[in-house]
């Protein structure tokens, strides 16, 4: 295994604003504190959150280096850990991970299984965990039920469709245009509205009046009003991402015409718990690994390139998961 050198190149952010606050720069390689492991990142992903760190909507202490996940190799440990030999392919989720070396708590590793390239661990894993554990716990949808996926041709959104699918779930998906649409149908969802169009009444009329008993939207702002309109009695709500803005104010009365059960989550929050992160991990890996779920990568960038991914995902030009490359 080659030297830990003393500086390595990281995607710092010290000001708050468009894609020119993210600087390509030197800094130090962490060193391993208690209960961490240091992982040499090869591929990192792209996650709308960190968009919304690098914008200021999330508010982060600066300077801060950029990231919420990667995938790599582990090359060295604190003292006190043991699990995790160097050498390891390993993913997971935490910050600081647009940089070539992350130190990562132990617990939050997973190892990837044998059956997994790295770079599709990296594509898969935050996403993943987020569209699996929000239908697990926060949809609750079972076979035979209508459920709707908002930026359906997205990263969480391909996600989802394909898992809804797989459950027995009747799918629509809502993209901005005819190709993502096109795309959304391909893996799954029997039905598509472009999101241009009137939503509320072509899924009333794709439902028969019954409405959408899960809703999966991190769209946010500009759907939020339409999903309580198309949202069926005792349907779930899970608004779970801002990419069109954060959901305005509203009257938590508006839930009761439909007795909606509204839910706002964060993947960390159903994978907080070890035996929880080993167990969805597993089960999203062993859905990538028999085909049951296909990651597309839309594109990988240089980790210098930052700017151009942020930018191609915030404009809407991307279908699926966009990684940066951390050689
Ligand atoms: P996507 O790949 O889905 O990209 C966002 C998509 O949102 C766009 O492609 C676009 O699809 C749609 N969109 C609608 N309006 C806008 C707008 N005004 N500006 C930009 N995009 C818009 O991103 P991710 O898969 O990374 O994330 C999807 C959502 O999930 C985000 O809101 C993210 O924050 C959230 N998320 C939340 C998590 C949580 O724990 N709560 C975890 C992971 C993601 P189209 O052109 O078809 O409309």
């Amino acid at each position: 295994m080659a030297p830990i050198p003393a500086t390595m190149k990281a995607i710092q952010v010290s000001k708050t604003g468009g894609i020119d606050v993210l600087d390509y720069k030197d800094v130090p390689v962490p060193t391993p504190k208690e209960g961490q492991v240091l992982v040499k990142n090869e591929f990192a992903g792209v996650n709308f959150i960190d968009t919304y760190f690098r914008s200021g909507l999330y508010k982060l202490n600066l300077p801060v280096i950029l990231g919420s996940e990667a995938a790599g190799q582990v090359v060295s440990h604190h003292k006190d850990v043991t699990a995790f030999p160097p050498g390891t392919r390993v993913v997971y989720m935490d910050s600081q991970a647009y940089a070539q070396y992350t130190a990562v708590p132990a617990s939050k590793l997973i190892a990837i299984p044998a059956g997994l390239t790295t770079e599709q661990a990296a594509a898969a894993f935050l996403q993943g965990l987020t569209a699996w554990t929000f239908i697990r716990e926060a949809g609750n949808v079972q076979p035979g039920q209508w459920a709707l996926v908002h930026a359906a041709a997205g990263g969480v959104g391909q996600l989802l469709v394909q898992m809804l699918k797989s459950l027995g779930a009747k799918v629509i998906g809502t993209a901005s245009t005819q190709e993502k649409c096109d795309l959304a149908k391909k893996l799954g969802a029997e039905w598509t509205v472009n999101s241009k169009d009137d939503v509320v009444a072509r899924v009333n009329e794709i439902t028969g009046g019954h409405g959408v008993d899960a809703i999966f939207d991190g769209v946010g702002k500009a759907t939020f009003d339409a999903d309580l309109q198309m949202i069926a009695l005792k349907g779930h709500l899970v608004s779970f991402g801002n990419a069109s803005g954060p959901v305005p104010d509203f009257s938590i009365l508006r839930l009761s015409d439909k007795n909606v059960t509204l839910l706002r989550p964060k993947v960390h929050g159903y994978v907080s718990e070890r035996k929880d992160l080993e167990k969805y991990s597993a089960e999203l890996f062993d859905k990538i690994i028999s085909g049951q779920v296909k990651i597309a990568i839309h594109d990988i960038y240089p980790l210098k390139e930052v700017g151009r991914a942020h930018s191609d995902l915030e404009s809407r030009k991307t279908k699926g998961k966009l990684l940066l490359s951390v050689e």
